[in-house]
C-alpha cells in the first residue's frame, strides 16, 4: 500500500514531510471538511509515511479518495484500516456502503456483520444490515439468466422469457450507449426483475418510479411482455445511470444524471420540450434539481425529468458527447459544477438555466 502512494507527495502543495503526523492529519480532516479532497489525500499520504498503517489515517485517505471519485482506491484503504482496527465503525460503514454500491451484496453484509460484533448497537449498521439481509433472502429464491456483461435475476418461470429479452436489450445497449459515452463498465452488472410490490419494498421508491439503479439495475416487470418498448426504455434508462457511475461515481447532480438517462433511453426528447414549454412560470431551478427527485409528486417529477432532458440536450448540441463526458469526469472528481460547465461547455450555470425557457428544439 505505501509503496503505491509514495510518489504522491512530490507535487503536493501541502507542507513538507517533516511536519508532525498530528498536524498533517488535522490538515487532512480540515481539507475534507472544506471540500478539498485532493489536499486531504496529499496530507493523509504524508501522515501515513510518518505513521504507516495507522487506521484513522487510512480512513481519512479512503474518505478523500471517495470524495474525489476514486472508489477503487478507497476500498483497499478501508480494508487495511479494518485489519488494523476491526472496531473502527466509520470504516465499516463506508466499506459496506461501497461494496453495496458496486453490487457486492454478500461482501457488504459480511462487512456489517463483522462491524456488529464490535458495536452491537450501532443503529445505522443494524438498520442497513436488516434491509440487505431481506434483499439477499429474496434474491436467494431467484433464478439467473447470464449474459456477457449482465446477470439478470428473476423469480419464476413466468419471467424466464422476459429475462432473456432483458439480456438481449442490455447487451445491445452496452455497445451502443458505451460508444456514445466512451464508457464500457468492466464488471458484470446485476439486473433484478421484481414484482411491483417487491420493487417498492426493496428500493423504497416513490410510486411513479419505473426502475432504479443503485449499483444494480432494478425493474418492476408486471406486464412488461405486453409493452416491450417500455421495458426497453426503462432498461436503457437505468443502464445509462450505470454508465454515468462508471465515469463519475459521485457528486453528479441529479438533473445531469437523469437528463442523460432520458436522452439515451431511446424515447424522443420532443415530449420533454413540449412539457417544458407548457410549464412556463413553473420551471424548477436546476439548482433544486441537483438533489434527488424522490420527494417530488408525480407531476413535478415529470417536469423535473423533462427539464433535465432538455438541459442535457442543450449541452450535447453545444459541445458534443466528448465534452459532456469531460464535464462528468470533472464533476465526479469534485470540481464544482459551475466551473466544470464553464470549462467544458463555455456556458455559465445561469445561462444554461435561462436556455430552458426557450424550449423549442
Ligand atoms: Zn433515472
Amino acid at each position: 500500500m505505501l509503496a503505491l502512494v509514495s510518489g504522491l507527495a512530490a507535487g503536493a502543495s501541502i507542507a513538507s514531510a517533516q511536519a508532525p503526523v498530528e498536524t498533517l492529519a488535522r490538515r487532512g480532516w480540515d481539507a475534507l471538511d472544506n471540500g478539498r479532497p485532493a489536499d486531504a489525500a496529499a496530507a493523509f499520504e504524508l501522515a501515513l509515511k510518518g505513521a504507516p498503517g495507522e487506521p484513522t489515517l487510512l480512513l481519512g485517505a479512503a474518505t478523500a479518495a471517495l470524495l474525489a471519485g476514486r472508489e477503487g482506491a478507497a476500498r483497499p484503504l478501508l480494508q487495511d484500516a479494518l485489519r488494523a482496527d476491526p472496531a473502527l465503525a466509520p470504516a465499516s460503514v463506508l466499506l459496506g456502503e461501497l461494496l453495496y454500491r458496486t453490487g457486492d451484496l454478500q461482501a457488504a453484509i459480511a462487512t456489517y456483520q463483522n462491524a456488529l460484533t464490535h458495536a452491537p448497537e450501532h443503529p445505522q449498521i443494524t438498520r442497513r444490515l436488516e434491509r440487505w439481509q431481506k434483499e439477499l433472502e429474496l434474491h436467494g429464491r431467484f433464478t439467473q439468466e447470464v449474459g456477457v456483461h449482465f446477470t439478470v435475476l428473476f423469480e419464476g418461470p413466468a419471467e424466464a422469457e422476459l429475462a432473456a429479452r432483458a439480456v438481449d436489450i442490455l447487451e445491445a445497449a452496452y455497445w451502443r450507449l458505451g460508444a456514445a459515452l466512451f464508457a464500457y463498465p468492466p464488471d458484470i452488472i446485476t439486473v433484478v426483475l421484481y414484482t411491483r410490490e417487491q420493487f417498492r419494498d426493496i428500493t423504497q421508491s416513490p410510486s411513479w418510479a419505473g426502475g432504479a439503479f443503485d449499483g444494480r439495475i432494478r425493474v418492476p416487470v408486471r406486464g412488461a411482455l405486453q409493452d416491450v418498448r417500455e421495458f426497453e426504455r426503462v432498461l436503457r434508462h437505468e443502464f445509462t445511470h450505470a454508465l454515468v457511475r462508471s465515469i463519475a461515481p459521485r457528486h453528479v447532480p441529479y438533473w445531469l444524471n437523469e437528463g442523460l438517462a432520458v436522452y439515451f433511453e431511446g424515447g424522443d426528447v420532443a415530449g420533454a420540450h413540449a412539457a417544458v414549454a407548457g410549464a412556463e412560470g413553473k420551471l424548477l431551478p436546476l439548482s433544486r434539481l441537483e438533489a434527488p427527485f424522490a420527494d417530488l409528486d408525480a407531476a413535478r417529477a415529470g417536469l423535473a425529468y423533462s427539464q433535465s432532458a432538455v438541459a442535457v440536450e442543450r449541452l450535447m448540441d453545444r459541445a458534443g458527447a466528448p465534452s459532456v463526458v469531460d464535464l462528468l469526469t470533472d464533476v465526479g472528481a469534485g470540481v464544482p459544477l459551475d466551473k466544470a460547465l464553464e470549462r467544458h461547455m463555455f456556458i455559465s450555470y445561469d445561462e444554461l438555466q435561462e436556455s430552458l425557457r426557450d424550449a423549442t428544439p
